[in-house]
Parts: C-alpha cells; sequence; structure tokens
C-alpha cells in the first residue's frame, strides 16, 4: 500500500492525503489551500490526481482548510462518497456555501482587472451547483461506528476534541492477507477544553499521521481565559464602551458564548449586552444546538439545568445588515463578536472602522492572526490602518487572549502519543510550519519513535 501527501505539507492548510490499498484509492481531507492569492488559485484549481477515479474520501472535519476543496472534486467528476460525522455534514453544508459564494465574489474582482486589461477571464474555482452536488454524496458515519469505505479499507472516526464533528481517523487497511493500522489525527484538539469532548487516544497504530501546528509551542492555562475575559468585559461596564472581539464564526465563537454565559451565570460579570454579528456565525451556533451528541458532561449538564451556553438573556443574534448598522449608533456597554477572525472580509470590518479610534473601546483578538492581514497589523501595534481604503488612527485598546487554541501544544501532543501504548513504527508529520513540524519530530524520536519524516509535497511511501 502507498501513502502519498499532497497537502499541509509544510505548512497548515490544504490537507490532503491519498492511501491507496490493493489499487482502491482512499483520500484524507480535501482542504482548500490558502495563501498568496496566486499561489492559492493555481494550487487549488489543479487537483494531483484524477478525481474521478478516486475510490472514497474520508474527511477529519469540517474546517475550510480540511474541506473545502470538496466542491472541485465534484466539479473534475468524483461522483463517491465522503464519509464525516454527522456534526460536520452540517457543519460543512453552510461552510461550503460560505465558501463558493466567497470564491465567486473574489474571482469577479479579478475578473474586473482581468478584462479592463484584455485578458481572458477566469472560471471559479467552484459554484453552488458544485457545492450541493458534494454535499448529496456525504455518507455520515458516527464516532466510534467502523465502517468499510473500499474494499480493504475499514475507517473508525474517533473524537479529536478539536471544534464539534472532529475525528481522529483510525484506519484499517488490509493488503496480501495482511493487516496494517494508520492513524490520521486530523486536527488534535485539546483535553479540558469547553463545549467538545477530550480527544479519544487510539491505541495499537503502527503508522501514524500527525499534524504539528503548535509543535513547538505551550500554551498558556484555560484559566486565564476566564480572568482575562473578565476583566476586559467588566471594564467595558465601567467606561460604557464596545468590545469588539473578532472570531471564526465555527467553535472560536462558540466557545466565547460558553465563556460569557458562565462567567455570568458566576456573577463575575456585569450584565451588558453581546451581539453574534455574521450571518454564518448564526447558522454554526444553530449547528451546534442540534448536535449536542458532540458535547462533554459538563455542556450537557448545564443544558439539563435549563441554561444552554448558545441562549443567555442578552445575548442578541443580528438578524440582518439593518440591525448590524444599527449597533454602530447604539451606545455601551456591549459585546459585539463578529467574523472574519482575521478582519479580512465580513461585518468585523464595519465594527472596526467605527470603533477603532475611540480610546474607550477595546478590541480582543482570540485566534491566530496570519501574516498581512489587518488582524495582524492590530496585534502588531500599528497606529494607522486602512479598513475600505480610509485611513484609521488606532486609539482602541488592543487585547488578545492566547489560551484559546484548539490545537493541542507540543506537550499535549505527546501526551497524547505517549497514551497511545506501543509507540507507532514510523511516524509522518504534517499540518505545521517547518519550524514546528522539525521541533516535533525530533520529540518524537527522542521518544522511540525511530522513523518520523516530514513529507514533501507529492512524496510517496510504500507501508
Ligand atoms: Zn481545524
Amino acid at each position: 500500500m502507498e501513502l502519498r501527501f499532497f497537502g499541509a505539507v509544510r505548512t497548515t492548510t490544504g490537507s490532503m492525503h491519498l492511501l491507496t490499498v490493493n489499487g482502491a484509492r482512499v483520500l484524507l481531507d480535501c482542504g482548500l489551500f490558502q495563501g498568496k492569492r496566486k499561489e492559492a488559485f493555481e494550487r487549488n484549481r489543479s487537483l494531483p490526481f484524477d478525481a474521478a477515479r478516486l475510490d472514497a474520501v474520508v474527511l477529519s472535519h469540517a474546517h475550510i482548510d480540511h474541506s473545502g476543496n470538496l466542491p472541485t472534486l465534484r466539479r473534475r467528476g468524483y461522483r463517491g462518497p465522503v464519509f464525516a460525522t454527522p456534526a460536520t455534514v452540517d457543519l460543512c453544508d453552510i461552510m461550503l456555501r460560505d465558501s463558493a459564494h466567497l470564491q465567486t465574489r473574489d474571482l469577479e474582482f479579478v475578473n474586473k482587472r482581468r478584462q479592463q486589461q484584455g485578458k481572458k477571464l477566469f472560471e471559479p474555482l467552484y459554484e453552488l451547483e458544485d457545492v450541493e452536488g458534494i454535499m448529496a454524496q456525504f455518507a455520515p458515519v458516527g464516532y466510534e461506528e467502523p465502517r468499510e469505505v473500499a474494499p480493504g479499507v475499514a475507517v473508525a472516526l474517533h473524537d479529536a476534541g478539536h471544534i464539534l464533528g472532529s475525528a481522529v481517523v483510525e484506519i484499517e487497511a488490509r493488503e496480501n492477507g495482511a493487516a496494517h493500522k494508520l492513524l490520521f489525527t486530523g486536527d488534535l484538539g485539546r483535553p479540558g477544553m469547553p463545549i467538545v469532548r477530550d480527544p479519544v487516544v487510539v491505541r495499537g497504530a503502527e503508522t501514524l499521521i500527525t499534524e504539528s501546528t503548535y509543535g513547538n509551542r505551550l500554551h498558556p492555562p484555560e484559566a486565564d481565559v476566564r480572568a482575562k475575559l473578565a476583566g476586559l468585559v467588566n471594564e467595558t461596564c465601567k467606561l460604557r464602551s464596545k468590545l469588539v472581539i473578532p472570531a471564526f464564526s465555527v467553535g472560536r465563537t462558540q466557545q466565547l458564548l460558553y465563556y460569557l454565559d458562565s462567567l455570568h451565570a458566576a456573577g463575575q460579570i456585569c450584565r451588558l449586552p453581546v451581539y453574534v454579528d455574521s450571518p454564518l456565525s448564526t447558522r454554526a451556533t444553530e449547528v451546534h444546538e442540534r448536535h449536542t451528541e458532540c458535547f462533554d458532561q459538563e455542556t450537557l449538564a448545564r443544558i439539563r439545568r435549563g441554561d444552554s451556553p448558545f441562549a443567555f438573556p442578552a445575548l442578541h443574534f443580528t438578524a440582518d445588515v439593518e440591525e448590524s448598522k444599527a449597533l454602530n449608533a447604539r451606545p455601551g456597554p456591549m459585546v459585539i463578536i463578529s467574523a472574519s477572525g482575521m478582519c479580512e472580509a465580513g461585518r468585523i470590518l464595519h465594527h472596526l472602522s467605527n470603533t477603532i479610534s475611540d480610546a474607550d473601546n477595546t478590541v480582543l483578538f482570540v485566534g491566530f492572526q496570519a501574516e498581512s492581514t489587518l488582524g495582524r497589523y492590530l496585534i502588531e501595534g500599528h497606529r494607522t490602518v486602512r479598513i475600505f481604503g480610509e485611513e484609521h488612527r488606532v486609539r482602541a485598546r488592543i487585547a488578545k487572549i492566547n489560551a484559546l487554541s484548539g490545537h493541542a501544544d507540543r506537550d499535549e501532543l505527546l501526551a497524547y502519543f505517549g497514551a497511545m501504548g506501543e509507540p507507532p513504527r514510523r511516524a509522518f508529520v504534517v499540518h505545521g510550519e517547518i519550524g514546528n513540524a522539525e521541533a516535533l519530530a525530533a520529540a518524537l524520536r527522542q521518544r522511540g519513535m525511530p522513523d518520523v519524516t516530514i513529507p514533501e509535497v507529492g512524496q510517496a511511501f510504500t507501508l
């Protein structure tokens, strides 16, 4: 059998690996590569294999860097199943539609320029009909329900504790009478995070494919989140100002609601209105409410007591653009949670342009900010920024909470591997910038895994 790595190789986006067993081709993840526009445009379009000849796709979770290129498979002729947990199916339904919309909008911008230059216009990467096509091919598989996905290839999904519905993928492959067990971590979550359960440890894998996003970093303790968030909210009340939080729609927004609700219930923060102002975040929260089968005991107990973390009295989901705009004129105190998480697009831009020049307001970052994004400029302390082509003085306080990461840090990754029993004979380190991948690879060798590889794009290995 052969394992070939196509994406999230020496980087964190575009997760995509191909396993071939007895001639059956099983694709693990089909993520969108995100990076410089031109490179992303070309890489996402040119699939490195014949999509029509795949036998099955197994999806670890719904994040767009793992699922976002699925509609391209459909566009290139793939008609087979996409195996994923039921929560992942529902999240993909909203996220891939949103992605198709963004692709179209992005391309309109590019094509307008090309038309002026007399150049040939580009086709969209995919459109809504491709999303609808691939969604009809999804085959939901519950956690801990092994399923044969192709002849000789059985898969079991276990909770990865990363986002709602996320899975570590256990694969049992049979070839020439011999069985081989692989474990693909997808994105591995962390113990003790709100809403989702802790990652499930899978024992006995011979080959490990692991992420390494934070292979060289340690997260601050979770208690920091509560203390820091409470401090910022209470100050917002005192100053009657606005606390603006750019947040990813799936996972991070719901975590924030969870913390705000529990701080409130514990009497640790003042009562102030909390607005979730992003259509995708609102829909993602609705998907969370439908999938209580993914919740941890603590969240379930709260819901049984009649205290849903996604519905507290001061919480409002804005209904439309008019209501979103009306927030500008409304006096504080208030919390506004909006997307996109890196301030690249979406309603967050309106809120920032409206609040950022007032020293009483706070902008709070709760997630990773990639290079060259507005979010990154703000945390780097730029004193003026451009929003919608206009310069704004940054007078608001810029705050950051680092402890909310959905990825295991170095010690959490190593603790997970340590609990797997006999160390895997072979490990492949993917989904991390090279420094993180190398640090994790070195730590794995030190802990008794002699054969650890950081693959190159397109590199194939015989197992
Ligand atoms: Zn993820």
